[in-house]
């Protein structure tokens, strides 16, 4: 079997070894996937000591994405964009980083959800760790104007900076703004802030809701409610994090093994197992 794990703090919570598991067993490969809960200070003796055990590679959440990034060797160019790692995999003489929380976002929007980004009016809320890995990918759909709005103006306004290139090069109208200053209304919403995390309240206004907008939270399981109510109760579809999580698994998979799992089958098996 080959080794692989997420790293994080906490990490009890993760539902990461489930998936792979359901990914290791409907493509026959033999992959071990486990949680390893890391000091807040321990995260390159941790990666260390997993390669030494023989590890193959590795998922990491939170705290330690972007010290992720920053020990990785290698990174692919959407991990270099958004300067933060979910996805090490382990190579001769080296480490290769990739990011693939953009790439299951928008997948989970485009192909589980069904709805087009291209065009589209797309506000993210968050410039934190998500928020910065989701950011190229979105970009990359092509909507007509993206918001990046975040408590920290400073944070959202770095993001954007670092993705004007892109934006330019994509046709793409994005720009940044506080909580209390978002512009207008909009098809999309993902609230990749950590909200719904500290059972705060939804960080922007009903008003950023065009009738029948998807209204996304990163957030899944009951701490995800207060989000989706708020979805419900002013015209819009809400949709929790767990899509985002399965797709950015199976992207994961990929990146290790080269094949890509059916990541739609397995969210649906996670939902009715969640639903137990
Ligand atoms: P992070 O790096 O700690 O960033 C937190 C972000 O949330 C920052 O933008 C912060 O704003 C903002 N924030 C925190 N509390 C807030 C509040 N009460 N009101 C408004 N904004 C608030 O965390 P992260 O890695 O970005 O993760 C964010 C969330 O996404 C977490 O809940 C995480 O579980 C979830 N997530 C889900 C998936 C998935 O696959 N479904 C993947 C990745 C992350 P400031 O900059 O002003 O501090």
């Amino acid at each position: 079997m080959d080794r692989y794990c997420v790293m994080g703090n906490p990490v009890e919570h993760s539902r990461s070894p489930w998936i792979h598991a359901r990914f290791a067993a409907l493509t026959g490969q033999p992959v071990e996937y486990g949680r390893k809960l890391v000091p807040v200070d321990g995260f390159a003796p941790a990666l260390q000591a997993f390669r030494a055990e023989g590890g193959k590679g590795c998922n990491v959440t939170l705290p330690f994405k972007f010290e992720a990034a920053s020990l990785a060797s290698r990174r692919s160019a959407r991990a270099a964009l958004a300067g933060a790692c979910n996805t090490l995999r382990f190579e001769d003489g080296g480490i290769f980083g990739d990011n693939t929380d953009g790439v299951g976002l928008v997948h989970d929007l485009q192909q589980n959800a069904g709805v087009a980004l291209a065009g589209r009016d797309l506000l993210l809320i968050g410039a934190g760790g998500a928020g910065a890995g989701v950011l190229g990918p979105l970009v990359e759909a092509k909507p007509r104007r993206l918001v990046v709005a975040n408590r920290t103006l400073a944070s959202a306004q770095a993001l954007v900076a670092s993705h004007a290139g892109l934006a330019g090069a994509s046709g793409v109208a994005l720009q940044a703004c506080g909580l209390d200053a978002v512009p207008g209304a909009f098809d999309v919403v993902v609230n990749a802030t950590a909200s719904s995390l500290s059972g705060a309240q939804v960080p922007v206004p009903a008003s950023v809701l065009r009738p029948g907008a998807l209204a996304c939270d990163m957030m899944y399981g009951p701490a995800a409610e207060g989000f989706l109510q708020w979805a419900r109760e002013h015209g819009a579809t809400g949709r929790d994090g767990l899509g985002m999580l399965v797709e950015q698994a199976a992207e994961a998979f990929l990146v290790w093994r080269g094949v890509r799992p059916p990541s739609a089958q397995v969210l649906a098996e996670l939902r009715r197992e969640l639903a137990r």
